[in-house]
């Protein structure tokens, strides 16, 4: 079995204004980075369209309503101050969409020991009623409710490394305690959520990390609050919501990870996957702003999950 990588061309046509630090060259610059040789045996597949219907797993219909009437016939139309929407971004977003529950999947079915999914937008903003944040729909939400109702698993765990905190994700998982929810985050930083005392129904575990802090206080986060986490509630699929704007380069946040800890970090998950999971893994694109901190981060993770 093999690493799988999904990619769409239509996630580069999900525009955002000028100057917007989430922008399609993020994935050109994930594109070239795996074009290299040492990743020739990366199972590339075309992302599949979405299930449409899947959408409401995670957000209810009328918010999905209100998100379609925003996409404009030409142009850019703002949903808030960050969060803009592109005649194509319907089309981007359910695409993220599917290749993120083709990936549970692929997990499931045995066609791949892990994937990794190279899509935008992002998705860990979006609360159930709330597309903010640079994010649309919660692709890593509706993948976990996905896996448990196609494939009838009780437990998923999405574990968060983004720089931010995945507001959105804690709060669609909030009373559900069958799904665990792990994020290191920098804090005080957007959204603003994300403090120790947010604990759900007993499944959200947050680790904020102090500004300027780095690799040190990061692993330690990992080794002493979401690992143990995981132990405990024995998930039977990992879902990352792999966010490289932790790394040292990137414009938007103070936390100083390199792609080494990236790469150890994918190990540690890996680890608790084969644990707990039967290997199962799926990690999913969010953040990173840097195109070269977010391009050598890429390599480091894909690189590892290939490891197996
Ligand atoms: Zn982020």
């Amino acid at each position: 079995m093999a690493t799988r990588l999904y990619t769409h061309p239509i996630f580069l046509e999900h525009i955002t204004p000028p100057g917007h630090p989430e922008r399609p060259d993020r994935l050109r610059a994930i594109e070239r980075v795996l074009d290299d040789e040492a990743f020739v045996a990366l199972d590339r597949i075309r992302a599949p369209e979405g299930d449409e219907a899947t959408i409401l797993y995670a957000h209810p219909a009328d918010f999905v309503a209100r998100v379609r009437a925003a996409i404009p016939d030409e142009g850019i139309a703002r949903i808030d101050a960050d969060t803009s929407v592109s005649p194509k971004s319907w089309q981007a977003a359910i695409t993220a969409i599917g290749a993120a529950n083709a990936a549970v999947d692929d997990v499931f079915a045995g066609r791949a020991d892990n994937v990794f999914v190279a899509a935008r937008p992002p998705g860990h903003h979006a609360e159930k009623t709330t597309a903010m944040g640079f994010c649309l729909f919660n692709t890593a939400a509706i993948a976990a409710r996905y896996a448990q109702k196609k494939h009838g698993v009780e437990r998923v765990a999405v574990v968060d490394w983004d720089v931010h905190h995945g507001n959105g994700t804690q709060d669609i998982f909030w009373d559900d305690p069958s799904v665990l929810y792990c994020s290191t985050h920098q804090m005080p930083l957007y959204p603003g959520t994300g403090a120790k005392s947010e604990t759900g129904a007993g499944n959200i575990v947050n680790a904020p990390l102090a500004p300027q802090t780095g690799s040190e206080v990061f692993r330690d986060a990992l080794l002493s609050r979401v690992l143990p986490a995981l132990d405990n509630f024995a998930p039977d699929l990992i879902i990352i919501s792999a966010g490289f704007d932790a790394h040292h380069r990137d414009p938007l946040a103070e936390i100083n990870l390199t792609e080494d800890d990236f790469d150890w970090a994918t190990g540690q998950l890996m680890q608790r996957a084969t644990r707990h999971s039967g290997n199962r893994l799926v990690s999913l694109l969010e953040g990173g702003y840097d195109l070269q901190g977010l391009a050598f981060s890429v390599a480091a993770h894909v690189g590892r999950l290939m490891k197996g």
